[in-house]
C-alpha cells in the first residue's frame, strides 16, 4: 500500500515498524463544542484507513485523544500560547464547570462517530489524566537544554531543534518573513511555544508542577499520550491539514528532542472541507453539524458515502447537491444488496460468477493507492451496474449472486456502510399503502385513515415519514 506522507511530500510504500502491526495516533477533538462535518471527515478517513489495514491483515492499534484542557483560543494565528483556554471560556459562558463542558461534548463526539459507523479507537485518553506524563517530558526537555523556564512558564526553544519546519515547511528562516505574532513576554523567540503556563488566580483547571501551579500547552498533550500508549516512534499520525502547523510541527520538535528518536514515520493529513466553495464559518451560516444534515432528510450513512466520494487529499466541497447524489447512490447500493439477497433462481448460466474477483482486484488497487475511495466506489458502482443488468435479464442464479454478495461484503468491511435489511412486504399491502398516500396528498384524511386500519387488520403497521414517505412494519 502507498500513502502520501506530509513529511516527505510524496507517496511512499507503507512499511510498519513491526511486521503485521500498525500503531496509529489520531488528533482527537477539543471538547468545548460540537464536532462539525469537517471534523467528521478528519475522523472518517483514519477509520477507513484502519479498516483497510485490517482488511489487509494488519493488526491496528488506534489511539485518539480527547483534549479537555490547554487548547487556547489563539492557536490558529499564533503558537497556541496566548488567549484563553477554549474549554474554560465555554464553561464561564455557560456557567458550568470545565468538566461538565468537556463531558457533554465528549459524549456528543462519541455519539456522532457512532452514527457514522466510525469504529471506536482502542483507547481515548484524556489530556487531564496525563499531566504527570507531560511533566516528565517537559523536565527532560529542560534538562537537555531544549526548553527554558521563566516566571513559572516553560517554553520550547525552537532554535535548538535543527529540524524545525521539516513537516510544514515553516522553517525559522521562512517564518521570519512577514510573521505577525502575539508574543508572550517571557519568550526568547517569537516562535517558541508553550509547554507549561502559569495559571492566573481565577483559572479553574490547574495542576502543581516544579515551575508553577499551571496547565499544559496543547501540543505537549499529544506527544505525551502518543508515547504513553504507542511508544516513542509510531507508524501513522493523522489530523486535519490545519493541524500541520503549529500543532504537529511542535509535536515533532518536542518529541524528537526528548527521545532522540523519530516521532512518526507517516504523517497523514486530511484537507479542509468547504461548504459551497467557502471555508466553514459560524458567521457565514455554513457551519454544519450532523443534525443539520439529518434535518434536511439525509442519513449519517449518506454523509459517510458523500465524504468517501471525494479523495481525502482534495478539498471536498460540501453542497446539498452532493448529498442528493449520495442519497441516490446509497439507495442504489441498498437495492443492490437487497436484490442479491432475494435473487430469483434461474437455470441459465451466468456470465459474471467466475469473474467477480476482478472487482476485488480493482478495489484493492484503488485503496492501495493512497486510499483512493472515489475510485474504489466507482468499482462498486460498476459491479452494481453489471449485476443489475444480469438480474434484469434473469441471468443470475443464487450461487453467483452469493459470489457477488461475498465480494460486496468484503469491500464493505472497508467502506463501512450499514445497510438496513428491507422487510418483505406483500404487494397487496404496498398497494393499499400507495392508495393511502394519494389520499394523504389530497388531504383526504378520512379515507387515508380507513386504509391505515385496513393495513392494521392485515397485520402491518404504517409509519409516516418526512416528505410523505412511509415505512411499513410487520406487527
Ligand atoms: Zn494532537
Amino acid at each position: 500500500m502507498k500513502i502520501y506522507n506530509t513529511l516527505s511530500k510524496q507517496k511512499e510504500g507503507f512499511r510498519p515498524l513491526n511486521a503485521g502491526k500498525v500503531s496509529m495516533y489520531i488528533c482527537g477533538p477539543t471538547v468545548y463544542d460540537r464536532i462539525h462535518i469537517g471534523n467528521l471527515r478528519a475522523y472518517l478517513i483514519p477509520d477507513v484507513l484502519r479498516k483497510f489495514l485490517e482488511y489487509s491483515s494488519f493488526e491496528v492499534r488506534q489511539i485518539k485523544n480527547i483534549t479537555d484542557v490547554g487548547h487556547l483560543m489563539e492557536d490558529n494565528v499564533a503558537q497556541g500560547d496566548t488567549g484563553e483556554d477554549k474549554i474554560e471560556k465555554k464553561a464561564l459562558a455557560e456557567k458550568k464547570t470545565p468538566a461538565e463542558i468537556a463531558g457533554f461534548y465528549e459524549n456528543y463526539f462519541h455519539e456522532t462517530e457512532k452514527a457514522l459507523n466510525i469504529l471506536p479507537a482502542h483507547f481515548f485518553p484524556r489530556a487531564t489524566a496525563h499531566i504527570p506524563q507531560m511533566l516528565k517530558i517537559i523536565q527532560i526537555l529542560i534538562d537537555k537544554g531544549f526548553a527554558y523556564e521563566k516566571n513559572g512558564n516553560v517554553f520550547f526553544d525552537v532554535t535548538k531543534f535543527a529540524d524545525y519546519g521539516k513537516l510544514s515547511g515553516n522553517t525559522l528562516e521562512n517564518l521570519k518573513v512577514g510573521a505577525r505574532l502575539e508574543e508572550h513576554p517571557d519568550k526568547k523567540n517569537p516562535w517558541d511555544f508553550a509547554l507549561w503556563l502559569k495559571a492566573p488566580k481565577e483559572h479553574i483547571m490547574k495542576w502543581d508542577s516544579p515551575w508553577s501551579v499551571g496547565y499544559p500547552g496543547w501540543h505537549i498533550e499529544c506527544s505525551a499520550m502518543s508515547m504513553e500508549y504507542l511508544g516513542d516512534t509510531i507508524d501513522i499520525h493523522t489530523g486535519g491539514e490545519d493541524n500541520i502547523f503549529p500543532h504537529h510541527e511542535a509535536e515533532i520538535a518536542q518529541s524528537e528532542s526528548a527521545t532522540g528518536q523519530k516521532f512518526v514515520n507517516y504523517w497523514l493529513h486530511i484537507r479542509h472541507l468547504l461548504v459551497d466553495g467557502e471555508k466553514m464559518a459560524k458567521s457565514k451560516g455554513n457551519f454544519y453539524f450532523l443534525e443539520d444534515i439529518e434535518a434536511k432528510g439525509y442519513s449519517p450513512m449518506e454523509l459517510r458515502l458523500a465524504i468517501l466520494s471525494s479523495h481525502y487529499r482534495s478539498q471536498m466541497n460540501f453542497t446539498w447537491a452532493v448529498m442528493e447524489q449520495a442519497k441516490t447512490n446509497f439507495q442504489k447500493i441498498s437495492e443492490f444488496v437487497y436484490n442479491l439477497k432475494n435473487i430469483p433462481i434461474s437455470s441459465e448460466k451466468d456470465s459474471l460468477g467466475n469473474e467477480v474477483s476482478k472487482y476485488t482486484e480493482k478495489f484493492e488497487k484503488a485503496m492501495d493507492d493512497d486510499l483512493n475511495t472515489p475510485l474504489a466506489l466507482s468499482v462498486l458502482y460498476e459491479m452494481i451496474t453489471e449485476t443489475n443488468k444480469l438480474i434484469a435479464e434473469n441471468k443470475l442464479d443464487t450461487k453467483q449472486a452469493k459470489n457477488i454478495l461475498a465480494v460486496w461484503e468484503k469491500m464493505n468491511k472497508v467502506f463501512g456502510f450499514v445497510i438496513e435489511a428491507k422487510q418483505d412486504i406483500p404487494e397487496e399491502i404496498i398497494k393499499i399503502a400507495e392508495e393511502r398516500k394519494t389520499f394523504r396528498n389530497n388531504k383526504d384524511f378520512e379515507k387515508s385513515d380507513k386504509l391505515r386500519d385496513k393495513i392494521l387488520e392485515k397485520g402491518y403497521a404504517i409509519e409516516d415519514l418526512k416528505n410523505n414517505e412511509y415505512l411499513i412494519k410487520k406487527q
